[in-house]
Formats: structure tokens, C-alpha cells, sequence
């Protein structure tokens, strides 16, 4: 029987094809989503697209290597990343390089070793709301809860973003509204409101039951859980 572990996302970023199938297989068997990439140019596109939880990233790659990739990656994202290499004697001069990787993996690896450490990584996540939290990604407006992608419009995200600025923190409809829109227009407290409500609908259907925005009677909203 397998453990399974609280489910993941990764993207596995590995050019040779068995190591990838490889990694694939374990990881899935462990219960997660697996990606696999073989291109270094495809990696960040697919890191934006699909908001992975882990990369799996190998350094020596086709199209961009696996630096680049994760320097440019930290400009934008604070996702969990393994460095597979190929070297047990890279990995100090990597270390010296302060690349924001999480932890790193010298081929030959044990699949099993893998999927160890990338559960060690996983379990660092925030997951007080059943699994997945809350993520929001500036850069690509997408936000994800409880795993699931949401629709959100432009001023429902900064909604969102406002309130997860400061989980718990109540806040009121002209503190969000300032927050909402940068030009200043006349809005009232039954639009705030009324995006709430939606915002609200959308939350509810990627985490029945969980009601992570909570009115304060005469005050306003917070975001908890
Ligand atoms: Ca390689």
C-alpha cells in the first residue's frame, strides 16, 4: 500500500526521458500531479500557466539551463524548488550561488529519495485551509484556492489580495475601497459589498463549506481560516 501524501502539483523539469518517467511515476504514486518538461524554454512559461506547488528542476538542460531558469523564476515566484544535478560536487559551488532553491538532489538519486524530500518540502506549505491555501499570483492575476484555479475579475483579485495581505485583520469598506481602485472614483459600500458576495461565491466553490471571508457586523471584512 502506498502513503499517499496531501496532493501536489509538481512540474518536473528533466530531459532525459527515463529519469523523467521515472520521477513521474513515483511522484504520482504518491498521489500528486505530475508535469514533466524536457525544454528549459518551456519551464517558466509552465511555472506561470499552471502555478506548480514544487519544481523538480534539473540544471543541464535543452533550450535554457536550469540556472537561468531559476534566477528568472525567483523574480517572480516563491514556489519550492528541488535542484536535481548531475555532480555531488556542485552542489557547494550552487549553495555559493544563492540560486533560492530549497533543496538539491545529485543524480544517481533513489526515486523514493525524491519523493521523501519533496514531501519534507511540501509539508512547509501553509495548508490551514484543507489543502492548498490560498495562492495568488501577481504577476499572471491568477489565483488558486483549496487547489482549485480561480475566475476571478480584476477587482475581485485585489480584493483578495488585500484582504490575504492580512489574514485576520479587519478591514473596512473604505480601506478596501482605497485598495481597489487606484483613480480615486465614488464607490459605495453596497459594490464592495456586492464583489464580496461574488468573491465569496467563487471561494465557496473551490472549498465547500470554508468561508474564508467573515463580515464583521458594522465594521467590515476579514480574511481568516
Ligand atoms: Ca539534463
Amino acid at each position: 500500500m502506498t502513503v499517499q501524501d496531501t496532493p501536489a502539483q509538481i512540474l518536473v523539469v528533466e530531459d532525459e526521458p527515463k529519469l523523467a518517467a521515472l520521477l513521474r511515476d513515483y511522484l504520482s504514486a504518491a498521489g500528486h500531479q505530475v508535469q514533466c518538461i524536457a525544454d528549459g524554454l518551456e519551464v517558466l512559461p509552465a511555472v506561470r500557466a499552471a502555478m506548480p506547488d514544487l519544481i523538480l528542476l534539473d540544471l543541464m538542460l535543452p533550450g535554457r539551463d536550469g540556472l537561468a531558469i531559476c534566477r528568472e523564476l525567483r523574480t517572480f515566484s516563491d514556489v519550492p524548488v528541488i535542484i536535481i544535478t548531475a555532480r555531488v560536487e556542485e552542489v557547494d559551488r550552487l549553495l555559493g550561488l544563492d540560486l533560492g532553491a530549497d533543496d538539491y538532489i545529485c543524480k544517481p538519486f533513489s526515486p523514493r529519495e525524491v519523493v521523501a524530500r519533496a514531501r519534507a518540502i511540501l509539508r512547509r506549505r501553509p495548508r490551514s485551509v484543507s489543502d492548498g491555501g490560498l495562492r495568488l499570483d501577481e504577476t499572471t492575476w491568477k489565483a488558486r484556492f483549496n487547489q482549485v484555479e480561480l475566475e476571478l475579475t480584476p477587482v475581485e483579485f485585489r480584493l483578495l489580495k488585500a484582504l490575504n495581505e492580512h489574514p485576520g485583520r479587519v478591514f473596512s469598506r473604505d480601506q478596501l475601497i482605497d485598495r481597489l481602485y487606484s483613480d480615486h472614483r465614488v464607490v459605495t459600500d453596497r459594490t464592495v459589498d456586492s464583489h464580496v458576495k461574488n468573491l465569496r461565491r467563487k471561494l465557496e466553490q473551490a472549498a465547500p463549506g470554508q468561508e474564508p471571508i467573515q463580515s464583521i457586523y458594522g465594521v467590515g471584512y476579514k480574511l481568516e481560516w
